[in-house]
């Protein structure tokens, strides 16, 4: 047991009663699935996210911190310790320094992306259409480094202010932060103070994003191509993480590659390779982690035998 009745009382007073126990996963994830959280808070404001964690570097608890929960896969036992989610709270968006040509717009870590993107277009900013029809919150996608054929976060943001693991915030610059293909890594500087057996790792508590000025209509009509193109191509009505692969580097797409391993509609329990889109692993029915995970394994396996290419799962995959 990682946190004992005391600390459990203490945990709750301070979460001022958003805090659960055995929390199923399912509900907090895309794709459905995943075992119980032994401890689940959804802080309404910074402060109380910073007396928590605060809390867990006292105690030494780890901590997992999520979004939307649209890049998760959750395996079946659940996670030990403390999972927080910032749907609850930090949902701000305010405008910054502007000039004539510039804006830079705030957005918390909570804040849907959706919104975000809806918040640019209706105030005439440019630069966030990219990211239309991503599903989840704006700390996930900048943790993500999200994004689409047309852009993706680092682009747009000049900086971030994260939550410390001691509970100090910190303000960091574009030019500090690793940003990748699909993630965004944490320079060791600041791991500093982490003992190597913590996985607790700083959180964006916002990020700023640096957006141009345009017509609100012009910016509207790019939205529409941009989602009825996406929707034909994705399959957005079932459960899933979307893409489930990284893209190799260069040469064939992992979707392409899965198709062309004959995997399009292959079912293993609950799960099955999407017909439409070979890179979207969903839920058709009931579909446990194992059932995911087998799938994964088969099209890693076949694809690597076929193409002797590995690849590497984009979905976060946690817990037991
Ligand atoms: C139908 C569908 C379509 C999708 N299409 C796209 C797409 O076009 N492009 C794309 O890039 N992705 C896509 N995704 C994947 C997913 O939506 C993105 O990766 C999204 O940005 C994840 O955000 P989230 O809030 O759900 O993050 P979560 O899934 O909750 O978390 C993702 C990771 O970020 C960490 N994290 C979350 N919030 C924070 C925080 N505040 N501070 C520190 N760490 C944090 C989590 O611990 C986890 O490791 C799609 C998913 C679905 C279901």
């Amino acid at each position: 047991m990682l946190i004992d009745n005391a600390a459990k009382t203490f945990l709750e007073n301070i979460s001022d009663g958003n805090l659960r126990f055995d929390e199923p996963m399912s509900r907090h994830t895309s794709l459905r699935t995943g075992g119980p959280a032994d401890f689940f808070a959804e802080p309404k404001s910074l402060e109380i996210l910073v007396k928590i964690v605060k809390w867990t570097a006292a105690k030494r608890i780890p901590y997992l911190i999520i979004g939307g929960g649209s890049n998760l896969l959750v395996r079946d036992k659940g996670i030990r310790g403390l999972v927080i989610s910032l749907k609850k709270g930090l949902n701000c968006i305010t405008e910054n320094r502007t000039n004539n040509v510039c804006v830079e717009v705030s957005a918390e870590a909570g804040v849907n992306l959706q919104r975000l993107c809806s918040f640019a277009i209706n105030k005439g900013l440019e630069g966030m259409n990219f990211a239309l029809g991503i599903p989840g919150l704006v700390g996930g996608a900048i943790m993500m480094n999200a994004g689409t054929e047309h852009g993706f976060m680092e682009k747009v943001l000049g900086s971030v202010n994260v939550l410390m693991p001691d509970g100090k915030t910190e303000k960091i610059d574009k030019t500090n932060l690793d940003f990748r293909y699909r993630e965004l890594a944490w320079k060791p500087e600041y791991n500093k103070g982490l003992s190597s057996k913590s996985s607790n790792r700083p959180i964006i508590i916002s990020g700023n994003f640096l957006l141009t000025r345009n017509e609100p209509a012009k910016l509207k009509e790019e939205a529409e191509l941009f989602l009825a193109a996406r929707n034909r191509k994705q399959p957005i009505n079932l459960p899933s993480a979307g893409c489930f692969f990284r893209n190799p580097q260069s040469g064939l797409t992992a979707g392409e590659l899965i198709d062309k391993a004959g995997l399009k509609g292959k079912i293993m329990g609950g799960a099955r390779i999407s017909l439409e889109h070979a890179n979207f692993i969903i839920n058709r029915e009931k579909a446990s982690a194992v059932d995911i995970i087998s799938l994964m394994e088969e099209a890693q396996e076949r694809v690597y035998r076929l193409f002797n290419i590995f690849l590497e799962p984009e979905v976060k995959i946690v817990g037991e």
